[in-house]
């Protein structure tokens, strides 16, 4: 991760730079005290009257308080805007899979606790489509391991695309993806796991390869299920699409969901 553009002040240096800032203003205010209270104060008074030399006073005292703390303020104004950034940045990658853009596993399977009890609780449907993608490991092997890559960023891109509103798309791990809908019953996911597919069956994709650049057809195989209410674990909901999509697996580029 790239560190937020910083001038170089950490922030034990700028609590120090207050800590002197603060002692120096002290030392500011009394020398003005004295010397004012013996030679200042006593002309002005006899030239001004007593109550505009107290207000003169405090407007000295008030304008010093400003210059001198100005570009404390300043840094630390800037390093508030350096640590809120880096907290937004740490909490999206926690939660994000680097390479395709998605969600992670982990953040899934937070996601799936609460969308779970959320369906049990409103009684509304749930439904989760497990996608893997076929002959993967022929691209790394004909293409290397850059081409493959590149196809699983491509291929969050896509998925992203396609994602609607409050559904949750995650990398599970290696070429698995997994796109978790809220108040979606079978038929609505069975639709959904159909234009995925074709979305990849119908548009090759560019990847890198030594003599430049290639098209190839990357397909992608479905399971999808719908939570029931025997499903003692959310998790089953995970296991039933991930075995609908391995029997999937042996035709490729298909769906299969019950
Ligand atoms: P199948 O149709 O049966 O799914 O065949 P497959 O070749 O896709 O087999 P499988 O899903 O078991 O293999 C996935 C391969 O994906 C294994 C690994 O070499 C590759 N892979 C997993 N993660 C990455 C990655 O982040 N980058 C690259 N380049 N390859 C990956
Ligand atoms: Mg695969």
């Amino acid at each position: 991760m790239t560190p937020p553009r910083s001038d170089g002040q950490s922030g034990s240096a700028l609590l120090r730079r207050l800590q002197i800032l603060r002692i120096l203003y002290g030392v500011v205010v009394v020398g003005l005290m004295v010397v004012g209270g013996d030679f200042v104060y006593p002309r002005l008074d006899r030239r001004i009257g007593r109550i505009d030399t107290d207000i003169i006073e405090s407007i000295v005292l008030s304008l010093l308080l400003y210059v001198v703390t100005l570009p404390a303020f300043r840094a630390l104004g800037r390093s508030i805007r350096e640590l809120d950034e880096l907290q937004r940045r740490f909490r999206s990658e926690a939660i994000h899979d680097p390479l395709s853009g998605v969600f992670n596993r982990r953040h899934f399977d937070e996601r799936l606790i609460e969308e779970s009890e959320r369906a049990r609780r409103y009684g509304t449907p749930l439904s989760l489509i497990a996608i893997d993608v076929d002959l993967f490991k022929a691209i790394n092997d004909e293409l290397g391991h850059a081409a493959g890559d590149a196809a699983i960023q491509e291929i969050g891109r896509r998925l992203q695309h396609r994602r609607r509103r409050g559904d949750v798309l995650a990398r599970m791990g290696g070429d698995e993806f997994t796109v978790l809908l809220p108040n979606v019953a079978l038929d609505g996911a069975l639709s959904l796991a159909e234009e995925i597919r074709s979305i990849f069956a119908d548009e090759p994709m560019p990847l890198p390869a030594a003599a430049g650049q290639v098209f190839r057809i990357i397909t992608v195989s479905c399971g999808v299920s719908e939570l029931r209410g025997d499903d003692k674990l959310d998790f089953e909901l995970v296991r039933r699409a991930d075995a609908l999509m391995y029997e999937a697996k042996e035709r490729r580029n298909f769906v299969v969901s019950r």
